[in-house]
């Protein structure tokens, strides 16, 4: 049997492609605000665990912080700040000595070379500054799109979501935004989000992954948001 399909010229509109599905949540409006406000409830101000000065040195932790643990990067930092806190004494300190200062974390001998590269060319593009740019800093060396989430979230305070693998987890989990990829889930958490919960979403979810909700064996026992978590494999 032939195929149906629109006749050219018919005067007809050709059929649109199929969108992708929107994201969606398995939660309800109110079971997402319960969530937050839990959340919320545990820690009404959450600050990011890695150790800044001001948005340049943010920038380089969270650079450094990629395959890394935030106590592991404030560890190495602590020193390598105190020297150079500023695109230009970075530079002026030299890979070699970056490199030195954060030999303790892994992949360091390319993150010493993105930091002296993207401290060129934070100088050469941006008059030293960090750019509240996502197109700018994503094309900064080392610099990919959850590096610039946390920037603009963290430093410039814009409702952005960088999901790394708690966040990714978590959202998984619970059913709060699930996607099979990081882009899908910054998508359906973006969707899902209320406006009000918006800035600290981010660390609210990391926190709750690192500490709670658990790659290997979450601690659902003690969990605030067990009532209203789909997942099916719940501990205790
Ligand atoms: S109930 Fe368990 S799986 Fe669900 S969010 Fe809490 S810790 Fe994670």
């Amino acid at each position: 049997m032939k195929a149906p399909h629109p006749s050219p010229g018919a005067g007809k509109k050709k059929p649109a492609k199929k969108a992708r599905a929107k994201p969606k949540s398995l939660l309800s409006a109110d079971e997402v605000e319960r969530l937050f406000e839990a959340l919320k409830e545990r820690d009404p101000e959450p600050e990011s665990e890695l150790q800044y000065r001001n948005p340049f040195t943010l920038l380089v932790a969270v650079v450094l912080s990629a395959q890394a643990t935030d106590a592991g990067v404030n560890k190495a930092t602590a020193r390598l700040f105190d020297i150079a806190d500023s695109p230009e004494k970075m530079l002026s300190l030299g890979e070699d000595a970056v490199r030195d200062h954060i030999k303790t974390i892994g992949l360091f001998r390319n993150k010493a070379k993105n930091t002296i590269a993207l401290s060129q060319a934070l100088i050469e593009r941006h008059g030293g500054e960090v750019p509240r740019d996502r197109e700018a800093l994503e094309a900064l060396p080392g610099v990919g799109r959850k590096t610039a989430n946390v920037v603009l979230n963290v430093a410039f305070g814009e409702k952005t979501m960088a999901v790394d693998t708690h966040i990714f987890r978590v959202s998984n989990r619970t059913g709060l935004a699930p996607g099979k990829d990081p882009l899908e889930v910054e998508k359906g958490l973006l969707a899902v989000v209320p406006d009000a919960y918006m800035l600290h979403a981010h660390h609210w979810l990391i926190l709750h992954g690192r500490y709670v909700c658990k790659a290997r064996r979450p601690d659902c026992p003690v969990c605030p948001i067990r009532d209203i978590c789909r997942y099916p494999d719940k501990t205790g």
